[in-house]
């Protein structure tokens, strides 16, 4: 009997928190056996040469709206493939009753296993859902889903506190199908929950809210203004419709909130200067709190100069080059601690439309290292070890993975992606392995392509093939530290 399933020879190893180092890993059963200089190739049934290559653990993509705009099996298929072709080997995915998703509402304890059975057979990486809370008995089943559920990060989404969308005709509680708002009072209920169970369970992780935090009441009046005088360039019209300072404004209240019911918070994909400085401000006002501030892909990579059209409207919008320039200060600095995708697959018939009905989101899950690595490491000198802390073992850690997911040591599930960091190319569609019929980084050239996918020891992607079915992804219950074996 060989003593490891696959070994992973030659590469350069990146060690979240340490560095990188040239060592060999033994995989057996699923998991890392053996880290060590050299591990002799006859020991193993299969060894993938990584010679001239980086092995980072395989990302986790810890923002995703898998089924947001398509039917839930399928864009589980398409959509995981995307990550692991990009190298990322777990994804959590927010979910919320309501409009879109499963276009229906219900208890949890009915949601939940329907959600998972569509799941099953469906991802071919590893994944977990991160939930939001719509009406009061929503909220009394927080308890049970971290228990019973394996899920342990909570949604509260601000925007749908009016009852008219800014700048659209739906209306919120139709929308999440509800009959009263989710409005601060609402927060206020959830956050004490989050905060009670949070405590009930701290032997074993930290059950949190994330927050996306954009202030409605304001952007239905600054909408109006751009409305009546646009600029033409429609990126930078959504980003002044939905100006930073509304950001800033929300980060503000919600903290003020979590400051009196002492709710873990994750500040969920900050794009601006003043939203990242309004998170830095509340963690240092509020030092027993416990903020996460997180970072997108698109907020890193793209600017509102960029001739890049509606198909880039997101939430919150783009914004200027000097806010990603700041953005970058704040990964390097180490106050964004995590980066994901806000992966939301749509294609061009979904999102049509003008800059102010047309759907907001787009994915880019794959393009993780790439723009990390181009960005961050070659231009800016953003060290590899930090890279994989910001994409691996940060998010594992805020959102209860770790350390069976996002960490390089013995016992820890063998998921990685090896990555050549020069190679460069311009980024096509069918590279990106995706249902969407665009993306706004289709044409620009990056360096930092994913060109081996390990989950638990088996290849799932390489040679820009997926290598598995769907159905190898598995369902990961949260905190891992209450529900099993690390
Ligand atoms: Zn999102």
């Amino acid at each position: 009997m060989s003593k490891y399933d696959l070994l992973i020879k030659g590469g350069r190893v990146v060690f979240p928190y340490l560095g990188v180092r040239k060592v060999d890993i033994g995989i057996k059963e699923e998991r890392i056996s053996a880290i060590s200089e050299s591990l002799p190739s006859q020991e193993a049934i299969e060894v993938a040469d990584a010679a001239g290559r980086f092995v980072f653990p395989g990302a986790v993509d810890s923002h995703v709206h898998i089924g947001i705009y398509r039917p839930l099996k399928e864009d589980a298929t398409s959509e995981s493939q995307s990550a692991a072709s990009g190298g990322v080997t777990t994804i959590l995915s927010y979910f919320r009753p309501g409009k879109n998703y499963l276009n229906k509402t219900g208890p949890y304890r009915e949601l939940l296993p329907e959600l998972l059975d569509l799941s099953k057979g469906s991802y071919v990486v590893d994944y977990g859902y991160n939930l939001t809370m719509n009406t009061e008995s929503h909220i009394r089943e927080i308890e049970w889903l971290v228990r019973e559920g394996g899920v342990s990060t909570f949604k509260y989404y601000m925007f749908y506190k009016l009852l008219n969308l800014a700048g659209s005709s739906s209306d919120g509680m139709n929308y999440l199908m509800i009959d009263s708002p989710v409005d601060l009072g609402f927060l206020y209920k959830y956050m004490k929950e989050v905060s009670r169970v949070n405590e009930l369970f701290k032997d074993y992780g930290r059950i949190s809210l994330s927050v996306h935090c954009e202030e409605p009441e304001i952007i239905r009046a600054t909408n109006e203004e751009v409305k009546v005088k646009p600029s033409g360039n429609p990126l930078k019209d959504y980003s002044d419709a939905r100006p930073p300072w509304e950001e800033e404004l929300a980060i503000n209240e919600v903290s003020i909130i979590a400051e009196n019911t002492g709710c873990p918070v994750n500040l969920l994909h900050l794009s601006s200067q003043k939203a990242v400085e309004a998170g830095k401000d509340v963690s240092s006002r509020y030092p027993e709190l416990d903020f996460l501030l997180e970072g997108t892909l698109h907020h890193l990579g793209l600017s509102n100069d960029m001739d890049l059209g509606i198909l880039a409207k997101v939430n919150p919008p783009i914004r200027s080059r000097q806010d990603v320039d700041y953005l970058w200060k704040s990964v390097l600095d180490g106050t964004i601690k995590t980066i994901v995708s806000d992966h939301a697959s749509v294609t061009r018939e979904i999102k049509k439309g003008n800059l102010w009905t047309s759907l907001p989101g787009f994915g880019g899950t794959s393009l993780m290292f790439p723009v990390l690595i181009t960005e961050g490491y070659h231009k800016r000198g953003l060290p590899l070890h930090r890279i994989a802390e910001l994409t691996a073992s940060n998010p594992a850690r805020y959102h209860n993975l770790f350390p069976k997911k996002g960490s390089v040591w013995v016992g820890g599930d063998a998921d990685f992606a090896i990555v050549d960091i020069d190679e460069e190319k311009e980024v096509t569609l069918r590279d990106l392995h995706t249902a969407q019929d665009f993306s706004p980084e289709e044409g620009m050239k990056f360096k930092g392509w994913t060109k081996c996918t390990i989950l638990r020891g088996k290849v799932i992607f390489e040679d820009g093939q997926i290598r598995t079915d769907p159905g190898y992804g598995k369902f990961v219950k949260r905190p891992v530290k209450l529900h099993g074996k690390l």
